[in-house]
C-alpha cells in the first residue's frame, strides 16, 4: 500500500513558443503523503500555479509520471481526465468564481449536483458545509451580498462538497485582508483533520506558507525543501 496520494517523477513542463523552448519546471521529484498540507512558495512567473494546473488535470506535463491516488495523469485520456478532476479534486483560486445568480448554498451544491446526487441530498450537504465554515447565517445570500472572505469560505465550502481527496489552492487568500486571509488560512490548512483531504497550496506568501505541514520551494524549475 502506498502512502503517498501524490507522486510525480521527472515531471518536465515546457511550453514551446515560435522563438524558443521555455522549460517551467525541470525534471520535478515530488511526492505528497495522503492526509498531508504541503505548502509551494516561489516567485512569480516560476511555475507554481503550472505545476497545481497539472496535478488538477487542468494542463499535462510535457514529459514525466504523474500518478494522484490509482490515477496516471500522464497517460489519461481527456475524457478521464475530466472525470478525475470532479471526483478527485477540489479547486480554490484567488478569485472565487462564484455563479453571481446563484446563492451560496447553490453554488456550493452545484458540483454535487453535477456528481450526481438529488437536489435535496445536494442541497444538504452545502447547507451543512457551509455551517461548518462559520456561514450558517450566509446560506441565501448571493456573493454579492457576502464580504470578501465569506466568498472566499463559500468557494472553499464548493471545493469540498464532493470530499475530494485532493484540495489545490492557488493564491487563495491574494484578495483579502489580513483578517479573512488568516480565516480561509486556517480553513485551507484545518481540512486535513476536518474531512481527511490532502492540500497542495501555492503561493508567492511565505507567510502563508509557513503553516504548513512541509514547505517546499518553487525556482529555477526545480523543488527544494525549506
Ligand atoms: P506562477 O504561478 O508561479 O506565477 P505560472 O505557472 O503561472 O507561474 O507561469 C510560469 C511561467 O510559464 C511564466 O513565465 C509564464 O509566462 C509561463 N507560461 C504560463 N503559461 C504559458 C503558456 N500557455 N505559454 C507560454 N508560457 C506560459
Ligand atoms: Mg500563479
Amino acid at each position: 500500500m502506498n502512502e503517498n496520494l501524490i507522486e510525480c517523477v521527472g515531471l518536465c513542463k515546457t511550453y514551446t513558443t515560435d522563438a524558443e523552448n521555455l522549460a517551467i519546471l525541470k525534471e520535478l521529484d515530488f511526492s505528497v503523503e495522503r492526509g498531508a498540507s504541503v505548502a509551494v512558495t516561489g516567485a512569480s512567473g516560476s511555475g507554481k500555479s503550472t505545476l497545481l494546473s497539472i496535478l488538477g488535470g487542468l494542463d499535462r506535463a510535457t514529459s514525466g509520471k504523474v500518478r494522484v491516488g490509482e490515477w496516471r495523469l500522464d497517460s489519461l485520456p481527456e475524457k478521464k481526465l475530466t472525470e478525475y478532476r470532479s471526483l478527485v479534486t477540489g479547486f480554490v483560486f484567488q478569485f472565487h468564481y462564484l455563479l453571481k445568480d446563484l446563492s451560496a448554498r447553490e453554488n456550493v451544491a452545484m458540483p454535487a449536483l453535477m456528481a450526481g446526487k438529488s437536489r435535496r441530498e445536494a442541497m444538504e450537504r452545502a447547507t451543512a458545509i457551509l455551517e461548518s465554515l462559520g456561514l450558517s447565517g450566509r446560506c441565501d445570500h448571493y456573493p454579492s451580498q457576502l464580504s470578501g472572505g465569506e466568498r472566499q469560505r463559500a468557494a472553499i465550502a464548493r471545493a469540498i462538497v464532493n470530499q475530494p481527496a485532493l484540495v489545490l489552492a492557488d493564491e487563495p487568500t491574494g484578495n483579502l485582508d489580513k483578517a479573512s486571509a488568516e480565516g480561509v488560512r486556517d480553513i485551507l490548512f484545518g481540512l486535513p483533520t476536518s474531512c481527511g483531504a490532502t492540500l497542495v497550496l501555492v503561493t508567492h506568501d511565505p507567510g502563508l506558507a509557513a503553516t504548513a505541514g512541509k514547505q517546499y520551494l518553487l525556482e529555477n524549475g526545480r523543488l527544494s525543501l525549506r
